[in-house]
């Protein structure tokens, strides 16, 4: 696997705000990663420190291993950190024309990047005919001229009508099948979850959780359970080795798993013990429920 970006216990503070806090990760060739947290949790500061916007306090970051000086490596990064900007009596195909020669890029590549973003039909409007979602959409092409390795943006469909945020999803989870490696911030948890493959939780600047979106579910779940006689029920619940803590929910107890077990298994297992059931019910915590406790119980 290649690392496009390693960062390692950056810090920052403004004054007296902690922005980011000692934070690590790496990302990974070929992924699309999201670095969720509420807002004012340190996403931006982030991203700036590592386009080389905003100045760290201390820690260190580096780009594809340290291979090339960071001015280097940021020719390699397509990047959305601000509203798009663009001239508004220009056309699409005239704004990036402009872009083209800037980053000395060869205009064969506008067609290309405008089919990506959905507006080559509309390619000859001018940008202030455009609606926010197409603005984006173009600010998106933009940052793809120079085919980057990695494309990063800062809350991609902020302000954006359900249809708009639909489409720009939908574009991003495209670039990433192309394999460009993606890394967007985002306070929504359902916006990481439908096109993040990987995850930094952060609040306070302050890294709650990374990995794979998908194992940040992989909690066992938890069983509900209720007994007539409660006591014996506790008792053996306390001393099966898959069981975790148990609480009791207004009479119904709530047993946390500690490693995979099944209904059927744990009440066969009682039962064997001498324990009738009256209530079982297998569960495992919403992904949305892990993230409020991630977020705010620490
Ligand atoms: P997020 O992008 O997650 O919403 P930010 O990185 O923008 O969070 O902000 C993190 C914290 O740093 C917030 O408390 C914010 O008020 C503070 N902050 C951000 N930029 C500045 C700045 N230029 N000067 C002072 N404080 C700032
Ligand atoms: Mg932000």
């Amino acid at each position: 696997m290649e690392t496009i970006l390693s960062i390692q216990n950056l810090d920052k503070k403004y004054g007296k705000v902690h922005a980011v806090n000692n934070l690590s990760f790496d990302i990974q060739k070929g992924n699309v990663y999201g670095i969720l947290g509420p807002n004012g949790s340190g996403k931006s500061t982030t991203l700036g420190i590592i386009l080389n916007v905003v100045n760290k306090t201390s820690g260190n970051f580096s780009w594809f291993n340290g291979r090339l000086s960071t001015h280097e490596a940021l020719k390699k990064v397509g990047a959305i950190i601000e509203r798009p900007n663009f001239y508004p009596y220009m056309s699409a195909v005239q704004n990036l024309q402009l872009i083209c020669k800037i980053k000395g890029v060869s205009y064969d590549k506008i067609e290309e990047k405008l089919k990506t973003v959905n507006l080559y039909d509309r390619r000859n409007s001018k940008f202030r005919t455009y609606s926010l979602g197409m603005k984006q959409r173009l600010a998106i092409a933009s940052a793809l001229l120079n085919d980057p390795e990695i494309l990063i943006l800062d809350e991609p469909t902020n302000g954006l009508d359900p249809q708009g945020i639909h489409e720009i999803r939908q574009i991003i989870k495209d670039i990433a099948k192309n394999g460009t490696t993606i890394l967007l911030a985002s306070h929504l948890l359902d916006e990481v979850e439908k096109v993040c493959s990987h995850v930094v939780v952060i609040r306070n600047g302050i890294k709650l959780y990374s990995g794979r979106v998908d194992e940040m579910t992989a909690s066992n779940g938890f069983f509900e359970l209720q007994a007539d006689n409660q006591n014996k029920l506790i008792k053996l619940l306390e001393n099966h080795s898959s069981i975790g803590t148990i609480n009791n929910e207004n009479g119904v107890l709530i047993a946390n798993l500690a490693s995979e077990l099944s209904a059927s298994e744990i009440n066969k297992f009682l039962f064997d013990n001498g324990v009738s059931l009256s209530h079982l019910v297998k569960r495992k915590p919403s992904l949305e429920q892990q993230f409020l406790d991630l977020t705010n119980n620490k």
